[in-house]
C-alpha cells in the first residue's frame, strides 16, 4: 500500500468536560443521562443526526430480554405518551408486550428531551477519530465533523460506539467476532412495510417460530424463495396502522469496522429488500398488498470487537445467573442469540427456545474497565465478553443498563478524583440502589 504523510497541525480544544461519552446508542444514552443527573459536566458526541443508535437509526424497536433498569422504564413510558403516536395506538399494551416495541420515531424525540433536561451537551454529526493519551491514560478524544478536526478533553471517556472505536484507538487489546475465526454475526438493514392487513397477518418474531401457511411452512418457504444469505422470516408489529417492521435482510462475512465491508452490506441489503416484499406478497397472508415505506439510516451491525477487560463475561456466568460483587447492571435475562454466521437463521450454538438459565445475571464493573488503559470505560455491546456471552448481553435494554452503571461509576470516580479502575464500587452501587436498582 502507498502512503501519504500528513503534516501535523494545531487543532482547537473545543471543550473540557468531566465525562465525555462517545456514541448515543442505548449504552451512550444510559451513561450520559445518568452521569449528568449526578451533576457532572457531560458531553455526548454522536456521528449520526439523532440519538438512539440501533434503536432509532437502525430501526430496531424491539427491546428484547429483561433487565432491571428504572431509566429504561422512564424512556419507554415517556415515548408511549407521545402525542405524535397514532390515536388508534391506545391499545393498553406496554412497550414490552407482544413485540410491539418502543416506536423508534417517537423515541428520537424522547431522547432529545431527556438529554436536554438532564443537562447533557449533545453534539451530533461528530465522529470520534482518535484519542489523546498520556502514559496509557486517555485524556481526550479527537473528533471530525463539518467544523473540521477538533479536540474534547475529559477526566473520563466512556466508549459507547458499539464497535469500541475509542478503545481500539487507545490500544486496548481486543478480539474481533468469535474466538476461533474472527467471524462476526451477520448484518441486517431493518425496514418497514405498509399496506398489511393486521386482521389476517402473521408475525413470526423469532427464527424458531414455525407457521403453516397455505403454500407451506413460513421459515421453509423463506429458505427456498428468499435471496441467500437472506432466508428467514422475522416480522414485528408496530404502532402505525398497517405497518410492519421487517428484520429479514441478511449479509454474512462482514467486518463492521471496515468501511468497504459496510458499503457492501448496505448495497446487498437494499438489493434484498424488494425481493423480500415480493416474497411476502406471494406467500404470507395479509401481506398481499404490502409495500416499502421506510428503511434504517444504516445497516445494523450485531457484532465486532470484544475488548479485553479486567474480567471477561462468559456464557457460564449467564447460565449460572452470577451475581458479581462489583455488579453495575442487575437482573439481566435473555437467551443466547447467535445468528448463522454463514447463512440464514440461527447458529447451532445460538439456542433460543431451549435456552435454560438458573435465573437473572449481573454485569460486573470489571468487564467495563479495559486492561492497561486508564481514563476510559467500555459501555454496551463492546464490553469484555466472549462471542457467545455477547450474543446475550448485546440486547438494547441490557446495553442501556450497562450505560447507567458505567455513567454512575464515572461520575463517582471524577468526583472523588480517583482512577476509574479504583472507584469505590460500594458507593456506585449505593447510588444505583437509591435510583431504583434492585439486585
Ligand atoms: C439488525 C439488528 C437487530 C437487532 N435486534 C435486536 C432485538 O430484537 N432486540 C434487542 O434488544 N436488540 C437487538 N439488537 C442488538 C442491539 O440493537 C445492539 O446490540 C445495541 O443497540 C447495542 O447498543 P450500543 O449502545 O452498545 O451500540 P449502538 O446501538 O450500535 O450505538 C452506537 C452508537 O455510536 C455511534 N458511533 C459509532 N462509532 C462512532 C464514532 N467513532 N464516533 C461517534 N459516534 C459513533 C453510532 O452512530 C451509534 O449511534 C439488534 C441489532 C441489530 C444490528
Amino acid at each position: 500500500m502507498k502512503f501519504y504523510h500528513e503534516k501535523s497541525k494545531d487543532i482547537p480544544i473545543i471543550a473540557e468536560v468531566d465525562i465525555l461519552v462517545a456514541g448515543a446508542g442505548p449504552a451512550g444514552i444510559g451513561a450520559a443521562i445518568t452521569a449528568a443527573r449526578t451533576g457532572a459536566k457531560v458531553m455526548l458526541i454522536e456521528k449520526g443526526a439523532y440519538p438512539g443508535g440501533i434503536a432509532t437509526m437502525g430501526m430496531m424497536s424491539h427491546w428484547s430480554g429483561a433487565t432491571q433498569c428504572p431509566l429504561m422504564n422512564e424512556i419507554a413510558e415517556r415515548t408511549m405518551k407521545s402525542a405524535a403516536l397514532p390515536i388508534e395506538t391506545n391499545t393498553g399494551l406496554t412497550p414490552f408486550d407482544c413485540f410491539w416495541g418502543i416506536p423508534h420515531e417517537c423515541l428520537k424525540q424522547t431522547l432529545f428531551e431527556m438529554l436536554k433536561q438532564s443537562g447533557v451537551t449533545l453534539q451530533l454529526h461528530t465522529m470520534a477519530v482518535g484519542v489523546i493519551s498520556d502514559n496509557n491514560k486517555v485524556k481526550g478524544v479527537i473528533t471530525e465533523s463539518k467544523s473540521g478536526r477538533e479536540v474534547i478533553m475529559a477526566q473520563a471517556v466512556i466508549d459507547s460506539t458499539g464497535d469500541g472505536d475509542i478503545a481500539a484507538f487507545a490500544g486496548v487489546p481486543y478480539l474481533l467476532g468469535r474466538e476461533e475465526d474472527n467471524a462476526c454475526q451477520p448484518a441486517t438493514l431493518m425496514f418497514r412495510i405498509g399496506g398489511v392487513d393486521y386482521s389476517r397477518a402473521v408475525f413470526p418474531p423469532s427464527f424458531e417460530t414455525l407457521i403453516d401457511l397455505p403454500k407451506g411452512e413460513i421459515q421453509a418457504l423463506g429458505r427456498v424463495h428468499l435471496p441467500s444469505p437472506a432466508g428467514h422470516v422475522l416480522l414485528y408489529k408496530n404502532y402505525l396502522p398497517g405497518e410492519v417492521t421487517v428484520n429479514m435482510t441478511n449479509v454474512t462475512g462482514i467486518d463492521g469496522t471496515d468501511v468497504r465491508d459496510l458499503t457492501r452490506a448496505e448495497m446487498i441489503c437494499r438489493e434484498q429488500m424488494e425481493k423480500i416484499v415480493l416474497f411476502l406478497r406471494e406467500y404470507v397472508p395479509g401481506y398481499e398488498k404490502c409495500y416499502l415505506t421506510a428503511s434504517g439510516d444504516m445497516v445494523g451491525i450485531r457484532e465486532t470487537r470484544h475488548f479485553k477487560g479486567l474480567y471477561t463475561l462468559t456464557p457460564e456466568d449467564i447460565v449460572e445467573a452470577t451475581v458479581f460483587d462489583d455488579w453495575i447492571a442487575t437482573r439481566n435475562f435473555f437467551n443466547f442469540d447467535i445468528h448463522n454466521i454463514k447463512g440464514a437463521g440461527l447458529d447451532s450454538n445460538g439456542e433460543q427456545k431451549h435456552f435454560k438459565a438458573k435465573g437473572e445475571y449481573t454485569i460486573p464493573y470489571r468487564a467495563c474497565v479495559p486492561e492497561k488503559i486508564d481514563g476510559l470505560l467500555l459501555s454496551g455491546r463492546n464490553i469484555s465478553g466472549t462471542h457467545k456471552a455477547h450474543s446475550n448481553y448485546r440486547v438494547m435494554g441490557i446495553c442501556l443498563n450497562i450505560g447507567v452503571g458505567v455513567g454512575t461509576a464515572a461520575a463517582v470516580a471524577v468526583k472523588s478524583k480517583c482512577e476509574l479502575r479504583n472507584v469505590d464500587i460500594t458507593k456506585v452501587q449505593q447510588i444505583l440502589l437509591k435510583n431504583g436498582t434492585e439486585i
